[in-house]
């Protein structure tokens, strides 16, 4: 093959993988039982955010053949199964039948169709998932999707059933997934997941804000640079604790500094992404200064990645956001972004972003380029990084 032959390969090659990409179908999972995840009047999660998001998209006018929504069917026993313990599923269902007492030590009400609800979230999950795996779609996103915090025996800060571990499992065990990325940029710590693959290479990376809360503790309280996994999971697990108030700039850096070298390196086949927007300065839970300029970079960066490394496999959950107006938009940007498309509503578009505001703060940016080396010093190298 001569000179001018291997050129035109090449951007042959680029070419078609523009055109795929130009090409590339969305899901958008959303089920009315989301609502039911509903913790009483005065729980700051407000499931109404899950329709809300729904039909802030369909305002927007995106969705096309090629992004789509879809209905998702319930999770059964043996989804659930993948995770957690028939005992605590059990438990789970009967005091939610009972609605009353908490699922956890107090953030968590059992309450009335929590259980149901729950077991539709993760069946959304499952679903993406599965859509992706067909090669129906290329990217989903599971607005109910999230729940975090749940562990194997327990429920923990809002979540009852783990669907972004269960959808992990689900992958490994029923499409033979042997590489899978997962990163968590809800403002909490991504803690149920992580231990839950603490010992496999399952590469999990979390940002989330870390310390300075109650008594110094800001919940869950883990999550920091030395979590790193054990045996086979010794490198796969990776912390980026940032300190209150941080902002875009800081924000960004640590991610952009940190997430694609560690996901090219690692090379998954799908990519799994936790999209709390917890993360976002107006929210009343987390401190953390975010502004929509962060979401939109984010979810554009995984997304070029999933293309790159991942076959365009990208599956995107939702999770904390606790202020309902803003959590909407946030999520309406991110989806966007993904699906590639150009919102009919142009105006209404434009009104998604946060405009006039920017924080800055010297103190803020310098304790993030700490972690930022902490965090290439100790996992980096695990990696051959
Ligand atoms: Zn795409
Ligand atoms: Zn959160």
């Amino acid at each position: 093959m001569d000179g001018r032959k291997v050129v035109l390969c090449m951007s042959t090659l680029k070419e078609y993988k523009r055109v795929m990409e130009m090409t590339a179908k969305t899901a958008f999972i959303y089920h009315d039982d989301y609502l039911g995840y509903n913790f009483g009047p005065s729980h700051p999660l407000r499931p109404q955010r899950y329709k809300d998001t729904f039909q802030l998209l369909q305002k927007l006018g995106i969705f096309n053949e090629n992004v789509k929504h879809y209905k998702p069917d319930r999770a059964n026993e043996e989804d659930l199964k993948l995770v957690h313990s028939e005992e605590y599923i059990r438990s789970v269902e009967k005091k939610c039948g009972e609605g009353t007492g908490y699922l956890d030590y107090g953030d968590t009400p059992a309450r009335k169709g929590v259980y149901v609800s729950s077991c539709a979230k993760v069946g959304g999950s499952i679903l993406g998932a599965d859509l992706i795996m067909r090669g129906d779609v290329n990217h989903a996103f599971n607005v109910g999707g999230g729940l975090h915090h749940a562990t194997r025996n327990s429920a923990a800060g809002f979540c009852v059933f783990n669907d972004v571990a269960i959808a992990a499992r689900h992958l490994q065990q029923r499409h033979g997934v042997k590489r899978i990325a997962i990163v968590d940029v809800d403002g909490h710590h991504g803690d149920g997941t992580q231990w839950i693959f603490y010992k496999e290479p399952v590469l999990t990376i979390s940002l989330h804000r870390y310390g300075g809360g109650f008594l110094g503790r800001f919940y869950p309280g883990t999550g920091s640079v030395d979590e790193i996994g054990e045996g086979e999971g010794k490198g796969y697990s990776v912390n980026v604790p940032l300190p209150r108030g941080t902002f875009d700039e800081a924000y960004l850096e640590a991610f952009n500094e940190i997430v694609p070298p560690l996901i090219e390196k690692y090379d998954p086949e799908i990519l799994l992404n936790q999209f709390g927007v917890d993360t976002h300065y107006q929210d009343p839970l987390v401190g953390l200064s975010l502004t929509t300029k962060s979401y939109v970079e984010v979810s554009s960066t995984l997304h070029q990645l999933a293309h790159k490394v991942s076959d365009g496999r990208y599956l995107i959950f939702g999770g904390g956001g606790y202020e309902p107006s803003n959590v909407s938009r946030c999520w309406a940007l991110m989806f966007i972004t993904v699906a590639g498309v150009t919102p009919k509503n142009e105006k209404m578009y434009r009104e998604l972003f946060d405009k006039n505001v920017q924080f800055q703060n010297p103190e803020v940016l310098e304790e993030v380029r700490e972690t930022i080396t902490q965090v290439k010093k100790t996992v980096f190298p695990l990696h051959n990084l």
